[in-house]
């Protein structure tokens, strides 16, 4: 397909920037940021940028699979919808399960939670989002009475303080940090606060850091509600005729009191107090939240310590002020409006609402609609491994992975009766578990809406051809459901048919009384479909079209029963101890990485950044546990391991660790975090305490290191640890063994692949252990493989542009197998900006060689940080350490 620029929306974090994407005749595709599009104006971050290479059809499930093996689509749909009808007639519509994906488009997620809440009769259907915001929504219902996030992205930008809690922005959310730092450098009188325990790339661009003890945010709110009322910033007005529970709730914070934040956030009383005045004092302030914040057994009231104060000063719903949560997802502001957790309706109706069930029952026609909660995401992995749930149908997410305690949600995936697995991608640590698999269309392909953060509906539109036997995920859906006997209610033509319907649903007994409402969309005509301009809900029928941005609650009414909001007492939490011998660890993202990497460990230039799993230690424990720096660690954790490589650094606190949630079994068998991570859940919201897991760490003591590139992917690494990264002409791997091969040449040949017959070139110091072997063919490296007692010290990037490199140049051979760069091919350092490939020794060497002093100097001089914008914080934090180390 070739064709015009195509509108269409980023399928990777909540900010759902708008992409224009471009089909070239040769089949590559220019992408490029919507100038148009309210949620990023142009701009797009380096995972962005880089979508065009990760839409190739390389790794992709392409036709359906019964037992390993292809078959046509009529043999597994019928496999499919005769198994889930027989499990329900023999042990009742709770015996089968749904778990979806926020990377589902609503119309997908619509469909799918109509089948089982409307006509299987179960809400066993929940959605990888309830690893991401579940108490966000939670404390949004507590609160409001309904899931609304009242603001937009504009409020960031017309704040004059903006708190970011729990929130790496500069690298999950990179585009809002952009327009953040934006605002910030028109008005550099705005002030941001981050409220984070590790010092990260958002914290490089903030005023204040509040460096709080893990688990502790809940302490530090209910401290600054006090603080406020002390202050007298009680907004009586608001709190008196538009809320209920601000005594109880206020009663709860005084107890908690100034002196056991400052006991239990590890803050000095200076620090405390000065952000207190600053809250107290500034009018105009939005409050950001995401996973620091949902991520734990007290989620859900750390949200509620959050709105309680914006509820108390009466900041909420108007320019510049209010709480934020940002989702994680695409697509989890859509799963949310349509129903797709297990304690949700549809279009924000509520299951244990009689009316509700009413509406959605008599709209759908449902012959039997759920009537209580289904099981949430790790209850439900709970089931199946406990044989309760029978069959499960996995759409779209790959949580043999992306859950706590990995390894038993393998073993229960393992031990299912029956599992179903639509994905776009063949080969996960998920798909290997499926009895069915069904190849669903991916990004590119695909054709419906997704809602950002902001609750701003987007489309997705397919600009490529839909490849195989790929279909979308609505209409393998309704294919099974309609194979269940359910025919007519499943019988959509469209992408567009769907909708139409979903925005019906959400006007029908609306009048007002409920917050999701699109009816203003359910006559939409095809045509106006495709042509959708992105559009913020509610879009009610019969009214205007509303403002630009759309703001809830400026007008004091919200969705309780009382129609005032709660404010609900947040008591103070069990403090968080690993115990003497254990560490906290804290799981999260890396800025060039997307969940399990199925789509960006394709891309080179964003395996750039970051190549390995890691594990983030502070020096003290690093010391007192005997880790010397770049060498491997193993962590263990309910009974797991997992190996990775240890980072020293003091950005985060003495008795904590960080390490990234990406890696699988496709690029780091041992690096898969989700196995140590044994943790509890939130008693409200169900959501799993991702960022507080116990787990003990030790040195791994390989025998021996080895990094080596390879223009073939290795079929076998004979290690005890190896990651695997893509790289311009190759790939690249970091390895490590407990025992030495007895033939470092036979391991080198079987690494380097069998295809060729080219000679190895070799340096052998068997005393000292060392070993490199360098591999030509027709003068072109094609492999080369460093060995040594301890971390390999050759620089990755010059490895790797070495390899990318046509042609060999005099001297080169015997330069690649010292493993050090010649002259004619600098070491650049771990890269920083990933859309030039411009690493921190070239910014270094530009701060002292041109000068540079800020990041448009650095800009000037190498392009870094300017297009994308995604390193920005990043150079920003090598400026800093420059200017300490001259201050010193
Ligand atoms: Fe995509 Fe980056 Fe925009 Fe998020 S910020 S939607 S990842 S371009």
């Amino acid at each position: 397909m070739t064709g015009p620029p195509v509108k269409t929306t980023c399928p990777y974090c909540g900010v759902g920037c708008g992409v224009v994407a471009t089909p070239r005749a040769d089949g590559a595709v220019d992408i490029e940021g919507d100038p148009d599009h309210p949620a990023n104006y142009g701009r797009l971050c380096s995972k962005g940028v880089a979508l065009a290479e990760t839409v190739g059809l390389e790794g992709r499930l392409l036709h359906p699979e019964i037992g390993g093996e292809r078959t046509g689509w009529d043999a597994a749909l019928d496999r499919v919808a005769t198994t889930f009808s027989k499990t329900i007639a023999e042990h009742g519509p709770d015996s089968v399960a749904f778990y979806v994906s926020g990377q589902l488009l609503t119309e997908d997620y619509y469909v799918a939670n109509k089948l089982m809440k409307g006509y299987i009769g179960s809400a066993n259907i929940d959605t990888n989002s309830r690893l991401c915001m579940a108490s966000s929504v939670a404390g949004h219902k507590r609160a409001f009475g309904s899931d609304t996030v009242p603001g937009t992205y504009r409020d960031l930008e017309l704040a004059d303080l903006v708190v970011l809690v729990g929130s790496n922005l500069a690298w999950c959310h990179p585009v809002l940090q952009q327009r953040l730092a934006a605002a910030k450098a028109d008005r550099p009188e705005m002030q941001i606060v981050v409220v984070d325990p590790r010092a990260t790339a958002t914290t490089e661009f903030a005023d204040m850091h509040l460096a709080i003890r893990p688990e502790s945010d809940v302490v530090l709110f209910a401290g600054l509600l006090d603080s406020l009322f002390r202050a007298g910033k009680l907004n009586k007005r608001f709190v008196l005729r538009h809320t209920t529970g601000w005594g109880e709730a206020l009663r709860c914070a005084r107890e908690i009191g100034l002196e056991t934040a400052i006991e239990r956030t590890g803050l000095s009383r200076e620090q405390l107090a000065a952000f207190y005045r600053l809250f107290a004092e500034t009018e105009r302030t939005v409050t950001v939240y995401s996973q620091g914040v949902n991520q734990s057994v007290s989620g859900t009231d750390k949200v509620n310590a959050i709105l309680n104060c914006h509820l108390f000063t009466g900041r909420i719903g108007r320019p510049g002020m209010g709480p934020f949560s940002v989702t994680g997802q695409p697509n989890a502001m859509g799963g949310r409006e349509v129903g797709g957790l297990a304690n949700q309706l549809a279009c924000h109706m509520a299951l244990d609402n009689e009316t509700h069930r009413g509406i959605v029952r008599d709209f759908w026609r449902s012959p039997r609609i759920a009537w209580r909660d289904g099981l949430k995401a790790v209850d439900l992995f709970d089931a199946i491994h406990a044989g309760d749930v029978k069959a499960v149908w996995i759409m779209g997410t790959n949580p043999a992975d992306s859950l706590p305690n990995a390894a038993k949600v393998a073993e229960a995936l393992d031990r299912s009766a029956f599992t179903v697995v639509s994905d776009v991608m063949r080969d996960t640590d998920t798909t290997q578990y499926a009895d069915v698999l069904l190849p669903a269309t991916a990004w590119g392909e695909k054709s419906g809406t997704v809602t950002n953060s902001e609750r701003r509906i987007s489309r997705q539109k397919p600009f490529l051809p839909i490849p195989g036997d790929a279909r979308p995920d609505w209409r393998i859906i309704c294919d099974v459901a309609q194979r269940m006997g359910f025919r007519s209610a499943f019988d959509y033509g469209s992408a567009a048919d769907i909708f139409r319907e979903y925005a019906a649903l959400s006007a029908v007994g609306n009048n007002g009384g409920r917050d999701f409402d699109i009816g203003g969309l359910a006559d939409i005509s095809d045509a106006d479909f495709d042509e959708f301009a992105p559009v913020q809900w509610p879009v009610r029928r019969d009214a205007a079209p509303g403002p630009w941005d759309h703001r809830f609650f400026a007008d004091g009414r919200f969705y309780t029963a009382t129609g005032k909001a709660q404010m609900v007492p947040t008591p103070l939490p069990h403090p968080v101890s690993a115990g003497e011998t254990r560490l906290i660890l804290n799981s999260g993202r890396v800025r060039d990485h997307w969940h399990t990497m199925t789509r960006t460990g394709l891309s080179p230039r964003l395996s750039r950044h970051l190549a390995e799993p890691f594990c983030e230690i502070h020096p003290a424990d690093a010391s007192r546990y005997d880790i010397e720096p770049a060498t491997l660690v193993e962590l263990e954790g309910g009974g797991r391991k997992a190996v990775l490589r240890a980072l020293i650094t003091d950005r985060l606190p003495p008795g904590s660790l960080f390490a990234p949630m990406h890696w699988t079994g496709q690029f780091a068998e041992t690096g898969r975090i989700g196995r140590v991570i044994d943790t509890g859940t939130d008693l409200v919201s169900g959501q799993p305490a991702l960022k507080s897991a116990s787990v003990t760490i030790r040195p791994f003591a390989p025998a021996w290191y080895g990094f080596a590139v390879l223009r073939d992917r290795p079929v076998t690494f004979d290690a005890d640890y190896w990651a695997l990264a893509r790289a311009e002409g190759g790939w690249r791997v970091e390895l490590a063994g407990r025992w030495a091969p007895e033939d470092w040449w036979v391991y080198a040949r079987l690494l380097f692949g069998a295809k060729s017959d080219a000679a190895l070139l070799v340096y052998r110091d068997p005393a000292q252990q060392r070993f490199h072997f360098a591999r030509y063919d027709e003068g072109t490296l094609t492999g080369a493989l460093f060995v040594g007692p301890e971390p390999v010290s050759v620089s990755r990037s010059w490895a790797v542009d070495r390899l990318a490199r046509k042609g060999v140049r005099i001297g080169e051979q015997m330069t690649t197998l010292a493993g050090r760069g010649g002259a004619d091919l600098p070491d650049p350092g771990a890269t920083t900006c990933t859309c030039f490939s411009i690493g921190i020794n070239q910014i270094a060497d530009a701060i002292e060689s041109e000068g540079c002093r800020t990041v448009a100097d650095i800009g000037a001089a190498l392009g870094a940080g300017t297009n994308c914008g995604s390193c920005r914080s990043e150079i920003e934090g090598i400026l800093n350490a420059t200017k300490i180390r001259e201050a010193v």
